[in-house]
């Protein structure tokens, strides 16, 4: 058996590895290079196997460094099954169909700012692509064994990272041995809200295991939910606004969550709630739709009340004009918008009209990288700019931290032993981390591996 790794070596993105046997060919993932424009671009508009030739696709989650190149797959020719659990096949449709939408509008910004001087940059795909490609999912149950073909046979287990993201294990049949090869995709983290624990699973010939914070070991998770209680509590008494920028993915259906249950036990504020991103309500409709794969204390909360992300102070804005109307709103009320940096989107348009009013509070909740309008928020500037022009930062700034969705070295190390003692690692590899990250986590991952740990190059193969 022959593994090529296709993406995610040495880096983050592009999540895409081949797996060959004489008789099947199979990609792990499809996704997105992310990064700078011309080399990303270069990357993701050619594929280094052959697309038509594949028997099928296992996708492991619907984040777009995973799954965000399939529809460029459908159109070099693409045709078998993709699988997935269900509510991947479902937040993939929304979160492919949102790409092809950028991607359309950036070629039409490009093209307008080229003015004819370069080739046009054409989108890699279009809605076409993704209606195409969404109807190859085939769901998949978590935890049963499937037998796809007589060289195949996979089960899916809980990787805890996001709604529907699964560890991946394979029995393939090579020239008469089976071989047990795992694929973490992105593991998650222990105790977080909504989601279930990653899984462990039993032991395997051939692990390959992420490693973004293979070096790292988080903080420990801020009390985001008394947080929230507080600031929205505190908020509403100042009469002002609470701005929460967060991912539509993840994050957001977190906080809807959270306020959620401040309702069912009666210590909300009166207060409007608006979620005002057309990605974000999407995808909590696929939450709603998917309560059965969420945790333990959902599944209670979920006894009592039979929508998680629904209350009657909330709503789900769809339209800018809505979205808009907002910004001349009297009295408290909580906005939740996208992006989680807020580089993007309508939040900067929220913050915008409420940074310089210090009833106002920017409550932030997820990682905010270098030279975004999130950092300068955090850092607590002076003057904050937005849509180029300065606004006196006067607003209260609340920093929640530690809710990483990624496994830290912790996390992977009691992840590993539980798969170490049952039946051991043979062979592994480190993918999804950069360098020095994918050597720290080599030496810890070593002392569970019949065979020394290998960080592979891009487009590098190994015969297994
Ligand atoms: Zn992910």
């Amino acid at each position: 058996m022959k593994i090529t790794f296709l993406g995610a070596a040495g880096e983050v993105t592009g999540s895409q590895h081949l797996i060959e046997t004489d008789t099947l060919r199979l990609l792990l993932d499809c996704g997105f290079f992310q990064g700078r424009r011309v080399e990303s671009y270069a990357k993701n508009s050619q594929f280094k196997c052959d697309p038509g030739k594949l028997d099928g696709v296992i996708l492991s989650h619907a984040h777009i460094d995973h799954a965000g190149n399939l529809p460029g797959l459908f159109r070099a020719g693409f045709r078998k099954p993709i699988f997935s659990t269900a509510a991947t096949a479902d937040v993939a449709a929304i979160m492919l169909a949102d790409s092809a939408k950028i991607q359309t509008e950036d070629a039409r910004y490009m093209a307008k700012r080229l003015k004819g001087s370069h080739p046009p940059v054409e989108p890699l795909y279009d809605q076409k692509h993704v209606d195409g490609v969404v109807k190859l999912f085939e769901p998949l149950d978590y935890h049963e064994w499937h037998e796809l073909s007589p060289m195949l046979r996979v089960r899916l287990s809980d990787a805890g990272h996001i709604l529907g993201s699964a560890i991946v294990e394979m029995d393939i049949e090579d020239k008469g041995s089976r071989k047990r090869v795992v694929f973490t995709g992105d593991l998650g983290r222990r105790g977080m809200p909504l989601l279930r624990n990653p899984q462990p699973v039993p032991g395997c010939d051939v692990l390959i295991s992420e490693c973004t914070y293979g070096s790292r070991v988080h903080p420990p998770p801020g009390d985001l939910k008394s947080a929230l209680l507080r600031i929205v509590t505190e908020t509403s008494i100042r009469g002002g606004r609470v701005i929460i920028p967060a991912f539509s993915l993840g994050r957001t259906q977190q906080i809807v969550y959270f306020l959620n249950e401040f309702y069912e036990a009666g210590v909300m504020p009166e207060i409007p709630v608006y979620v005002d991103s057309p990605l974000s309500t999407r995808i909590t409709s696929v939450y709603s739709r998917h309560q059965e794969v969420l945790n333990m204390n959902a599944q209670k909360l979920m006894s009592l009340d039979d929508d998680l992300f629904e209350f009657p102070y909330l709503t789900y804005i769809r339209s800018n004009r809505e979205s808009a109307s907002l910004n001349y709103r009297k009295g408290p009320f909580v906005v939740i918008a996208a992006s989680g940096m807020c580089e993007n989107g309508r939040v900067r348009h929220h913050l915008k009209h409420a940074v310089a009013d210090d009833r106002n509070t920017v409550l932030i909740v997820g990682y905010q990288a270098q030279n975004t309008l999130g950092r300068k928020i955090v850092e607590r500037q002076e003057r904050v700019r937005i849509f180029d022009r300065d606004y006196p930062l006067r607003a209260q700034v609340e920093v929640v931290n530690g809710l990483s969705a990624h496994a830290d070295v912790e996390d992977l190390k009691w992840w590993y032993e539980q798969m170490a003692s049952q039946t051991g690692i043979g062979q592994a590899f480190l993918v999804h981390g950069e360098r020095d990250s994918a050597e720290a986590l080599a030496s810890v991952l070593n002392d569970y591996c019949d065979e020394d740990v290998i960080i592979p190059d891009l487009y590098e193969s190994y015969e297994v």
